[in-house]
């Protein structure tokens, strides 16, 4: 079982094309200025099974996504499941990126391991104030790493590429998504733009 915030597709602002985006429940990083506030309780959340994701993989595919956006939360908490469900995706020729907050260097041998399922890794806590200017980070100390041939082709081009923030938004169940990196300042100005529209949030997943 994966416990998972949540499952979108198409996301658009998360890696090249389109993509099936899953967001990993459970982080313990707790970085300063976290926009995800909502994944860090690992007790929240929905436990997937493998074969419920793949279902999802593959209904993703048929609507035509690109690749697979591994996200969080901190996915490497649940490094055992998260290598159980990336070795048995039928990815033909789609890739795989994935969000940690970790550094290469801090890894343990399990978590390595997920590496091994994946084509590009973006790397590094989220540090408030280090504003981003590179494409599909939150801050510049963020690095992002082809891993595989494919990861070679598909992510180079992009590894010190500057871009400007891309953000989807998504409306569920009453929930109100922000899919990518804002700019630092945006969220309290789409908070306020809402409230002066007449909608107002419950909570927010960017305040403590
Ligand atoms: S930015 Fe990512 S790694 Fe940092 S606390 Fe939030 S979810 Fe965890």
């Amino acid at each position: 079982m994966l416990r998972t915030s949540r499952v979108l597709h198409p996301i658009t602002s998360l890696g090249p094309g389109r993509r099936l985006g899953i967001w990993v429940q459970g982080c313990t990083l707790a970085c300063k200025g976290c926009m995800s506030r909502d994944t860090w309780d690992a007790g929240a959340g929905t436990p997937l099974s493998v074969d419920h994701l793949l279902e999802l993989w593959r209904e993703a595919v048929r609507a035509g996504v690109d690749g697979l956006t591994v996200s969080g939360g901190e996915p490497l908490e649940q490094a055992a499941a998260l290598t159980e469900f990336l070795a048995s995706v039928p990815l033909e020729g789609r890739d795989v990126l994935l969000y940690t907050g970790h550094e290469l260097g801090e890894l343990d041998d399990e978590q390595r391991a997920v590496l091994g399922h994946v084509d590009a890794v973006i790397t590094g806590r989220y540090v408030a104030g280090e504003q981003p200017g590179l494409i599909w980070r939150g801050s510049a100390n963020q690095r992002l790493v082809p891993l595989t041939p494919l990861g070679e082709e598909r992510y180079r081009p992009f590894v010190d590429l500057a871009s400007r923030a891309q953000v989807q938004v998504r409306v569920d169940d009453g929930l109100l998504w922000l899919v990518g990196v804002p700019p630092a300042g945006v969220l309290p100005k789409v908070e306020k733009r809402l409230r002066d529209n007449g909608i107002v949030f419950e909570e927010a997943a960017w305040r403590p």
